[in-house]
């Protein structure tokens, strides 16, 4: 019927598409970068004291500082801890390898502890299991957009540390959990320092790479900011040996254009899992799929919906709904445990079981803030038509 909008059929599902946001926000991302190019100023500068402080407000911590990538912000607060030969450092096995790779870089040893089945998030039973009077730091993961147990590793570390005399290091990898809260407070406010990530794919994301490190303590901030410009301290005079993890002002330009907007999108995010959450429920697929779950007093931001596919049928599924034009990933599919680069520290495979368990089973499916209803509709029925149902 001719003057009546009816939605074209989907034919497809990304599992992400930057450019419904650039359509929205591309003239004054254009613009910011115009500026930028007409200050001259293109690293640090201006636009990244800015975000610093943008990003230090919006995470109600009292520093922010920029750096080069979500690795570099890990790898910055391990030095800033100085971590080092001899320590080790307890990290989850299920989750980016970034997590894991800054503890060798600083010549320490990472010991993988398991994860909840619920939350995928590190399980504060195994870390205590874990804990050495070699444990100089903890790094906890918020995976997917969901905090986890903090107020368990805080008592775990102050334990730690009353038995042990030594400092132990709460250090908070919030690359996937921007906005994230635990009981009202916000991620970066629990542990001693905490990581974002810029990569273009997380809930913020640039037009490139980009990180910061975020805390509360002044000292550790004036640390990582030192040893983010080459431990530089004034101009040629070096206090330290850093490295070079400068964010640039295009990076900080394109951030500070669209941390305004990254509320509604994290409430897009929480309405497009919300709806998948009832599809899937009236879809009878008990046994065969599980949806992913939120766990109480939480403010989950979505950076992933990732359910579990049973039975052994994930691939299969994903196989598809590739098929069908419908985009999924797999975060993650092997344990860092069993990571060939890992190979020296011993670890079996069925050392860590539900981490194990979580990468056969895990498929993340499309939930950025854009997707359209009826997208997910054609999902879910594509789901529903692999399983029969
Ligand atoms: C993305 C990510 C990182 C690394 O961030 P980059 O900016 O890509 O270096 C670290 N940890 C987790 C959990 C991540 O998701």
């Amino acid at each position: 019927m001719k003057g009546l909008l009816v939605s074209a059929p989907v034919a497809s599902v990304p599992l992400l598409d930057l450019k419904r946001q650039y359509a929205e926000l591309g003239d004054a991302m254009n613009a910011a970068l115009l500026n930028v190019n007409e200050s001259g100023m293109f690293i640090l500068g201006p636009e990244v004291k800015k975000l610093e402080e943008n990003i230090a407000k919006y995470s109600r911590t009292n520093f922010a500082i920029g750096c080069a990538s979500g690795s570099d912000a890990l790898l910055l607060a391990l030095m800033a801890a100085d971590v080092a030969p001899g320590d080790e450092v307890i990290v989850p096995s299920f989750t980016f390898f970034a997590t894991a790779s800054c503890v060798p870089r600083v010549g320490a040893t990472p010991v993988f502890a398991d994860i909840e089945p619920t939350t995928w998030n590190l399980d504060p039973k195994e870390v205590e299991a874990k804990i050495t009077e070699k444990t100089r730091a903890i790094i906890v993961v918020h995976l997917f957009g969901q905090a986890a147990d903090m107020p368990a590793f805080q008592a775990i570390v102050k334990r730690a540390e009353e038995r042990f005399g030594r400092k132990v290091y709460l250090i908070e990898d919030s690359c996937q959990a921007i906005g994230a809260e635990l009981d009202g407070v916000s991620v970066g406010n629990w542990g001693d320092m905490s990581c974002l990530s810029f990569y273009p794919t997380k809930n913020l994301g640039g037009a490139g790479d980009g990180g910061m490190v975020v805390c509360n303590d002044e000292a550790l901030a004036a640390r990582v900011k030192l040893l983010r410009a080459h431990g530089m301290e004034p101009r040629y005079y070096h206090k330290e040996i850093g490295i070079n993890s400068r964010l640039d002002s295009y990076q900080a330009a394109i951030l500070n254009v669209k941390l305004p907007y990254l509320d509604a999108w994290t409430e897009a995010r929480g309405k497009n899992a919300e709806r998948y959450d009832a599809l899937f429920a009236d879809a009878g697929l008990d046994g065969f799929i599980a949806t992913p779950k939120k766990v109480g007093n939480r403010r989950h931001v979505w950076n992933q919906y990732v359910i579990r596919v049973f039975n052994g049928k994930r691939d299969e599924l994903r196989a598809f709904l590739t098929e069908k034009k419908i985009g999924t990933d797999i975060y993650y599919p092997l344990g860092l445990h069993e990571q060939e680069c890992f190979a020296y520290l011993g670890y079996k495979a069925d050392d860590l079981p539900e981490t194990r368990k979580a990468a056969a089973e895990v498929l993340a499916l499309p939930i950025f803030p854009e997707l359209r209803p009826e997208e997910q509709e054609y999902l879910v029925a594509a789901v529903r038509e692999f399983f029969g149902k």
